[in-house]
């Protein structure tokens, strides 16, 4: 007779079936099903919309002492799109294999952590622990798309100050080995369109002080460090992509005809920049570059993050890491520490002061967020719910 499925498992499962895909997310299904969460765990509920359709629901656990900052614990409820033709199974479907590895969009990013906080909140208030401090359980909208009308607009909500949050879990990712990864801060995001005007003309001529001569330089001043950051990352042991900055060419626009030199030509950069470089000094060097590359060289950006806030995960520096640490120890988690690559809602929370860590309880698990065939083991999410409870013990219980 085939084993009856962990009832934790089946909740999983369910939530990965609301299509709460991007570009056109179902939300009203999803604040339907995390109400009856809340409800579930006997916790408070409210449902704030920064942007109408937007929802942020917030489940709430009040705490010995609510005067003392709480701990929220963070996930979005949005998810990138599919190509269902390039899936084993159907992406909604949440299908388990025989090996208990569940099929879906959201397994890893991040619609597991969102629950697993819940089975973990409902298991230890079913053992009967009480906790010190008050925890908010936020679930998110529009993550996938940058953030700005979710945790960008909640945060300055007058909502958010009264929760008066003193810590933050939000996601990290998957890691292949017997390790876990731990994210303590964020690279900033650059996208940056460097225009080239120059002499136009007939194709025939040497004109002087055209735009191709121009966009070749900046290309090249680009590219160059590029490869130095590339070489960097290969050639010093330790460091992770999130240390170092990339650089990709992302666009090229100008030109009208093949026999006419263009007045102007437009090349686009993603710049993902390392929280210890210096960001005016790093602006100073494209600036530089710019005006190396000739006359009128300029450039806009088409977005200027600034996530240069770091958690402190030092031994005996901050509290809350400390308490965090202890709780993996105990569980027998070993941490990877690094910077995330690209972009979370952790910088909004990290910009307002509030230290956050990024944390997806997933060892020995492929790194597939964002790809086709998303999946995540049972196991793996069951043993998550469990380092949880060790976690939420710790930092809801952390003495002021
Ligand atoms: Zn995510």
């Amino acid at each position: 007779m085939a084993q009856q499925e962990h009832p934790a498992i089946t909740n999983f499962r369910n939530y990965i079936r609301i299509k709460t895909v991007q570009p056109d997310p179902d939300y009203a299904s999803c604040t339907a099903f995390l109400k009856e969460q809340a409800q579930a765990l006997g916790a408070e509920v409210h449902v704030e919309e920064c942007v109408p359709g937007k929802p942020v629901v917030v489940m709430t656990i009040r705490g010995q002492d609510p005067s003392l900052p709480s701990v929220l614990l963070n996930s979005h409820t949005d998810v990138v799109p599919v190509y269902p033709e390039h899936w084993k199974y159907d992406p909604f479907s949440a299908f388990k294999d025989e090996k208990g590895n569940i099929y879906g969009r959201g397994t890893q990013d991040m619609k597991c952590v969102g629950l697993q906080y819940v089975e973990a909140l409902k298991q230890l208030q079913e053992a009967g622990h009480k906790f010190l401090r008050t925890i908010h359980l936020t679930f998110v909208p529009d993550e996938e798309i940058a953030g700005g009308n979710g945790m960008g607009k909640f945060v300055e909500t007058d909502y958010f100050k009264k929760m008066n949050v003193g810590f933050a879990l939000d996601e990290g990712y998957a890691n292949p080995t017997e390790k876990f990864n731990l994210f303590y801060g964020e690279r900033s995001v650059w996208w940056l369109l460097v225009k080239c005007p120059g002499q136009p003309g007939h194709g025939s001529q040497f004109l002087e002080n055209t735009a191709g001569q121009k966009i070749l330089k900046v290309v090249t001043s680009f590219l160059k460090f590029r490869d130095a950051e590339e070489k960097r990352l290969r050639d010093t042991p330790g460091l992770f992509l999130g240390d170092v900055t990339t650089v990709n060419l992302t666009m090229l626009k100008g030109g009208v005809q093949l026999n006419v030199v263009p007045a102007e030509l437009t090349v686009g950069f993603d710049v993902r920049i390392s929280p210890k470089v210096d960001l005016k000094e790093f602006e100073n060097t494209i600036a530089r570059w710019c005006r190396e590359a000739g006359e009128d060289v300029t450039y806009e950006f088409a977005e200027k993050g600034h996530s240069s806030d770091v958690t402190c995960v030092e031994d005996g520096k901050n509290p809350w890491w400390d308490a965090f640490a202890a709780a993996c120890k105990k569980e027998g988690v070993s941490l990877v520490k690094q910077i995330f690559p690209a972009g979370t809602d952790s910088r909004f929370l990290r910009e307002r002061g509030v230290p956050a860590l990024g944390f997806s309880p997933m060892n020995h698990t492929l790194v597939l967020l964002h790809d086709h065939n998303e999946y995540l083991n049972e196991k793996i999410y069951l043993r998550g719910i469990q380092i949880y409870t060790s976690i939420l013990l710790a930092v809801a219980n952390l003495k002021p």
